[in-house]
């Protein structure tokens, strides 16, 4: 077998992104220069919100979101554990508790009952993730959140041109924030965003990711001052005009982008659809999805083998299957610090021994498409327990 391997995700890159990127390097800013806010205007224009904040990363992002609504010792976030770890990395690095609320096993999204239940005083916000590119249940949050005087901000990392009820991804919560990372939608290399409606938390936001100063360089420079103060600690979380560049170009391609990754999970619902050996995540019908990762979770009643076998078969066969992602209470540093332990969340912790995460990104070819459909189903049948 000399095919290629076949990613779970990678970037899709044209000549106009890197005479974009090529152009900045000529130019007089390399960094902080006109082409952030051209794309912070860009994308929040596209999200519909009034700011945009670009930031280092998706990271940078969701730890700039948890400053800006005050986040510090004693205040608990609520988090669900089917996530990236940097969700609840980002409520600790400002010295606050992440607390893990479990999923619904159809859609791996943060299960609404399950968050009130672990609502206390301390509770201050809720962090919703559109895990996989499919919106969280906002309506059921946004209910919790007025009911407990709650903010809510969306890990929409997965979610970039999704749509809930007709209203873009990035409009549903008090902050949400997005990552550039190259298998996300659009990339940056490394990058994030911020986007909100209220011009307190966009303004907090932007002096965190400058050290806490109060103008940054391109202002002083259109002034001619050198005046600046510090007034909070901050970081350097900056998104150079460079990324900004790559930013604005990947941009326009978004819809295409959006389009490519609904046909491909088309594809793929049909193919798999009938099977006994796998469930498919239910999408709800209020909801674009925007399919960042398309997950299987395996009947392993109907299989003689467990999730690893399947995955490493299905890694030797050239594709790049993933799994997202360990619940974030289950590793170590949590169990450590936090006290978390198995059967804190069971549902995801019993699905997550079931998922597999397969190939979708725009640059897939048909043929890609068809030999990752064609490998995973000869793979499970193999398995099957009347096989
Ligand atoms: C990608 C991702 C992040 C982090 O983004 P980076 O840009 O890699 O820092 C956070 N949360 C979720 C759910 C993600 O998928």
């Amino acid at each position: 077998m000399n095919r290629d391997f076949i990613p779970y995700g990678r970037q899709f890159i044209d000549q106009k992104d890197i005479d974009a990127v090529v152009e900045v390097l000529r130019s007089d800013w390399l960094t902080t220069g006109p082409l952030v806010d051209k794309f912070e205007k860009a994308v929040a224009g596209f999200v519909g919100t009034d700011f945009g904040i670009a930031v280092s990363s998706g990271t940078a992002a969701l730890h700039t979101a948890m400053y800006s609504i005050g986040v510090g010792p004693g205040d608990e976030i609520i988090v669900p554990t089917i996530t990236f770890a940097a969700t609840a990395n980002a409520v600790v690095m400002q010295g606050g508790t992440p607390v893990f609320a479990d999923v619904t096993p159809h859609n791996l999204l943060i299960d609404p009952s399950d968050v009130e239940k672990r609502i206390t005083a301390r509770t201050k916000a809720i962090v919703p993730v559109d895990y996989a590119g499919h919106p969280a249940d906002y309506d059921s949050l946004q209910a919790i959140s007025e009911k407990y005087g709650l903010k809510l901000i969306a890990d929409a990392c997965h979610s970039f041109g999704a749509e809930y009820k007709g209203k873009h991804s990035g409009k549903l919560a008090d902050i949400s924030i997005f990552s550039f990372h190259p298998v996300k939608h659009i990339t940056t290399g490394e990058g994030g965003m911020l986007v909100t409606d209220n011009p307190e938390y966009a303004q907090k936001a932007r002096i965190f990711r400058n050290h806490g100063i109060t103008s940054d360089f391109y202002q002083r420079a259109e002034k001619n001052s050198w005046f600046y103060e510090m007034t909070e600690l901050g970081y350097n979380y900056r998104l150079t005009d460079i990324q900004c560049a790559l930013g604005l170009s990947q941009l326009e391609k978004l819809p295409l982008f959006l389009t490519r990754r609904r046909e491909i999970a088309k594809r793929y619902d049909s193919s798999f659809r009938n099977s006994d050996k796998l469930t498919l995540l239910k999408v709800a019908p209020e909801v674009s999805h925007a399919y960042h990762i398309y997950v299987i979770v395996l009947n392993l009643e109907n299989l003689t083998v467990d999730r690893s076998i399947v995955f490493s078969d299905l890694r030797k066969r050239g594709i790049g299957v993933n799994a997202h992602y360990i619940p974030v209470h289950l590793h170590p540093y949590y169990r450590k610090n936090f006290n978390t332990k198995l059967g804190d969340c069971p549902t995801a912790e019993a699905v997550y021994e079931r998922i597999i995460s397969i190939p979708i990104f725009p640059a897939m070819s048909d043929e890609n498409i068809q030999t990752v459909i064609n490998e995973v189903l000869e793979v499970l049948n193999g398995y099957g327990i009347d096989a």
